[in-house]
């Protein structure tokens, strides 16, 4: 079996002790690593071994491994998904977009209406609001970001993810911060924190701390969206993002000049 089929068969069932067997949310949150099966046996059980070839018959090369996901491996497999129910009610997937080798990587909730119509992330107001955040410390989606949301699928009505859905897609944003290997990562909103650091203390208290994603330096933000409903925030956002800046200075020094050059 493929990893890919693993990964499927772990949500599916997570789903299915939650809501048969009453497991809780929170148990089984963090999806396994898995591999592909080994190619299976050419000879028949039970029947006798091959000689041993000799040991030229086989040139020195490097170690098998399973072979790596990509953005564009992961972004196919997300547009076929139907793990939960939001793929009834969806009109695009949103996978992500930006730079392959990103600096940052910017995590938000999940779609809205326009990001649903448009498959891609942070359109619209709180898109563009994102966007002028990003600019006022050096980083955009077209040079140095990459952004993506926790859910990929737009849940009905704007409602917030079931925790059942949040726990089937997770291991989409697993994968592709394994993939993409960001410097550093901005998790925008309530939902993109309790997910990458569920023992932090929920988005009021913690943004503008700084935290550890499997060794990768994380800042929770608030969400555009709630500083456009409540703009006396956005004193407190810049102040976290001029904390998020010194952090980026120390991990790439002279960013800013390339993010200029590059623009
Ligand atoms: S929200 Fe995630 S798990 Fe659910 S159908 Fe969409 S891609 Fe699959």
């Amino acid at each position: 079996m493929e990893a890919a089929q693993k990964r499927t068969v772990y949500a599916f069932l997570r789903t299915a002790a939650r809501s048969v067997w009453g497991v809780q949310p929170g148990v089984f949150d963090r999806t396994p690593e898995f591999a592909d099966d080994p190619a299976p046996e050419t000879e028949a059980q039970g029947s006798p071994a091959a000689p041993e070839p000799p040991a030229e018959a086989f040139p020195q090369g490097p170690a098998r491994t399973a072979p790596a996901d990509t953005i564009a491996g992961i972004d196919r497999e997300i547009a076929s998904c139907r793990a939960c129910t939001l793929c009834r009610t969806r009109t695009r997937t949103v996978g992500g977009t930006g730079a392959l080798r990103p600096l940052v990587l910017v995590v938000g909730e999940a779609p809205g209406r326009e990001e649903d119509e448009q498959g891609l992330p942070f359109v619209g107001r709180a898109g563009k609001l994102l966007d002028d955040m990003l600019r006022a410390i050096s980083l955009s989606r077209e040079t140095n970001c990459f952004i993506a949301n926790t859910i990929k699928c737009r849940p009905p009505d704007n409602r917030d993810p079931l925790p059942e859905e949040e726990a089937a897609c997770f291991h989409f944003l697993e994968r592709q911060i394994a993939a993409l290997k960001p410097r550093a990562i901005l998790a925008s909103g309530r939902v993109a924190l309790g997910r990458l650091v569920p023992a932090s203390e929920g988005i009021t208290r913690s943004h503008g701390q700084f935290f550890d994603y499997r060794g990768i330096p994380l800042m929770p933000v608030f969400h555009p969206s709630f500083l456009l409903r409540d703009p006396s925030q956005k004193a407190a956002a810049w102040g976290d993002l001029k904390k998020f800046r010194a952090l980026l200075r120390e991990l790439e020094p002279g960013y800013e000049q390339t993010w200029s050059a590059g623009r």
